[in-house]
């Protein structure tokens, strides 16, 4: 049986440290030190799964630990910061070496393309937990904050959305779906694409605009843009641009999935209309669509309208199902 010391030794530790030469001391002393780039600020985020309620009981361990990592990355990518390094604070019913070897893998196959690296956490035995605390950083005044959308800005969604929630409809047989939209539709769910190189493009554009990333459903997070900014939109909702295994299903699973799907980790954002050819070259850059969904007006509220420009009426809070309950 592996001692704790020795497992964080053994799937944790590593020789490599990142090249960005931001990490002093990490993991084997009481805290990591990290030197900061001078007049940057921080970005800190903290993200909790729990196996049952965050992942399924029994969940494939490398997937996991990139699923982990890969939220926690896409905080940082909402608020447009670069990656410097996270801690892991695990809880876990036995040292299983086969889950423990592929859990770690596929969490730093995903921390080494973003330059980040894991500087400390702690190891304890408990039901199935991790929680990563990631450190990133930006420029002053840079940060792609939510309460930054104004009346007149564009809405612009990174991606696709949908194929996680679709995916997950297949496991829960509330869908009949068969295999092989199953299969295109998983990894959305299993291993999201954090929108780092986004954001970080998005931030350095001399330009105010509003972020966050799509976790819990477009409708739900973008109020949360909308009341931190004190405005209200208007949302074209088959301008919403479905995954391509939902883009095969009908219209009302589509728009219901792409409106409050969720988990689907992609960047909800607005910039001023003038800006378009910028967000556009900046979303080239990064190498990642971008599609113009709607517009935040000064009028309170959320209104849904189809591609005719008809008002919609849709219960949205009545799919919020997925949002963690
Ligand atoms: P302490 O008792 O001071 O909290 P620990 O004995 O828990 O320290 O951990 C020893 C070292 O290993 C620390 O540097 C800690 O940050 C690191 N560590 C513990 N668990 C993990 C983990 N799951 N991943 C990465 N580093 C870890
Ligand atoms: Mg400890």
């Amino acid at each position: 049986m592996l001692s704790e010391f020795d497992l964080i030794k053994q799937y944790f530790r590593r020789a490599r440290s990142s090249h960005s030469g931001h990490v002093v001391l990490g993991i084997g002393d009481d805290c990591a030190l990290l030197a900061p780039t001078p007049g940057m600020q921080s970005a800190i985020s903290t993200d909790l799964l729990i196996e049952g309620r965050h992942f399924f009981a029994g969940a494939d361990a490398r997937m996991l630990g990139h699923k982990s990592l890969a939220v926690n990355l896409s905080d940082l990518a909402a608020m447009g910061a670069r990656p410097v390094g996270f801690t892991l604070a695990l809880s876990l019913p036995g040292a299983d070496p086969e889950w423990l070897e592929a859990f770690s893998s596929g969490m730093f196959a995903l921390a080494d393309q973003h330059d980040c690296e894991l500087i400390g956490g702690d190891t304890t035995r408990g039901p199935l937990a991790i929680c990563i605390t990631v450190f990133g950083e930006i420029a002053p005044g840079h940060a792609l904050r939510r309460d930054a959308a104004r009346a007149g800005h564009d809405i612009w969604i990174s991606g696709t959305l949908g194929d996680a929630r679709l995916a997950l409809a297949g496991y829960w047989k509330e869908i009949a779906l068969d295999a092989e939209s199953l299969a295109q539709a998983a990894p959305r769910m299993h291993l999201p694409t954090p929108r780092v190189e986004l954001g970080r493009a998005l931030a350095a554009l001399p330009i105010a605009h509003a972020a966050l990333d799509i976790s819990d459903g477009l409708v739900g997070d973008l109020t949360h843009i909308l009341d931190a900014s004190k405005v209200g939109a208007t949302l074209d909702i088959d301008a919403l641009p479905p995954g391509p295994a939902l883009a095969q299903q009908p219209l009302a699973l589509r728009r219901r999935f792409t409106l409050a799907g969720g988990d689907d980790y992609e960047l909800c954002f607005t910039a001023p209309a003038s800006e378009r050819a910028a967000v556009l070259a900046a979303a080239g850059s990064a190498g990642v669509p971008v599609t113009r969904v709607g517009t935040i007006d000064a009028q309170p509220g959320l209104r849904l309208v189809d591609a005719a420009g008809k008002a919609v009426e849709m219960d949205v809070q009545g799919w919020d199902h997925f949002s963690g309950e």
